[in-house]
């Protein structure tokens, strides 16, 4: 049958989680510092321990989220010498760093060490509508791959335990480089009489189109070789005076279109103006 799981934390995150492997028939034991919030848990079939240590001692596999890196120290720091000979998964936001240290407090403790990171709501627990990365140790993973794969889109990302929180960072990086640049374009829009609302339901139309821009200059970056992806830069650079000018007139902030061209520039003077916009990757490192 299902394996043994423990769950420390029961807030929306850990509730969810808990409640997911309490459905897919795992024996659930369950901690949380406010021991209220485990009456729900414990009315739908699962153990609620006392203390954060006993509920380690129930499981091989133990699964944390707590709020931040903090608690999750302190609450380790009370189960001690319990967490030898199981594994512990980590499923807490937080940097690399926090879990490249939580990985040694864990290996000082002879435990196994996973990290992962939650991207999607609790709702989206138990689907694929979540995805989580993790990372860490492979032996672990190897152990704990299906039951962990309960909890939604999982995937692993290497021993290093800090390549979760990577991903994490990247992928929530992304979502606000993109959003912060269609807000810009809104108030374009709405500066020049549009309908912001028509105007998102035809852009959602025509970003279809960046999925596949995306894959090809992700693999230019990975070859050094930049073709040229949206034209020439050179023809790029033209057309980025005009969308600068555009914005200017109509009274939209225009900062980061301004750093867009400057950098154009720049590579350009360098003798890189026939190829592609990816070729501004190699002028974004702080050296
Ligand atoms: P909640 O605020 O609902 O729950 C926080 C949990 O942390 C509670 O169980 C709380 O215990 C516990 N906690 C906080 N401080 C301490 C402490 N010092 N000692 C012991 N326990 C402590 O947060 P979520 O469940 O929503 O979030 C959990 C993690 O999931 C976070 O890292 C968050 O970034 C991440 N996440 C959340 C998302 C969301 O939409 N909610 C989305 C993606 C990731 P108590 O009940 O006693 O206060």
């Amino acid at each position: 049958g299902a394996g043994r799981v423990t769950v420390l934390g029961l807030g929306a995150m850990g509730s969810a989680i808990a409640r997911t492997f309490l459905d897919r028939g795992h024996p659930t034991t369950v901690w949380n510092r406010t021991a209220a919030k485990a009456a729900p848990l414990a009315e739908a079939g699962a153990t609620a321990a006392a203390t954060a240590a006993e509920a380690v001692a129930a499981a091989p596999l133990v699964v944390v989220c707590l709020l931040d890196g903090a608690a999750v120290e302190e609450v380790l720091a009370s189960v001690g010498t319990a967490i030898e000979g199981k594994v512990l998964v980590n499923l807490t936001s937080g940097s690399p760093a926090q879990a490249r240290a939580t990985e040694r407090w864990a290996a000082e403790h002879g435990a196994g060490y996973l990290d992962g990171k939650l991207m999607g709501d609790p709702p989206y627990i138990g689907t694929d509508n979540i995805l989580i990365p993790v990372s860490g140790s492979g032996d672990a993973w190897a152990a704990h791959e299906t039951t962990l794969k309960e909890l939604g889109g999982v995937a692993y990302h290497g021993a290093d335990a800090g390549a979760a929180a990577v991903e994490f960072n990247a992928q929530v990086a992304m979502g606000y480089e993109m959003l912060i640049g269609f807000l810009h374009v809104l108030k374009l829009v709405r500066a020049e009489g549009g309908d912001v609302a028509a105007f998102g339901e035809r852009l959602a139309g025509s970003v279809a189109a960046y999925p596949p821009l995306l894959t090809a200059m992700a693999k230019a970056v990975a070859n050094g070789d930049y073709p040229p992806d949206l034209g020439p830069l050179r023809v790029q650079a033209a057309l980025m005076d005009d969308l600068i000018a555009h914005r200017e007139t109509a009274g939209v902030e225009s900062v980061r279109m301004r750093q867009v061209k400057d950098l154009m520039d720049r590579r350009i003077a360098d003798g890189h103006g026939e190829e592609g916009f990816s070729g501004l990757f190699e002028l974004l490192g702080k050296d």
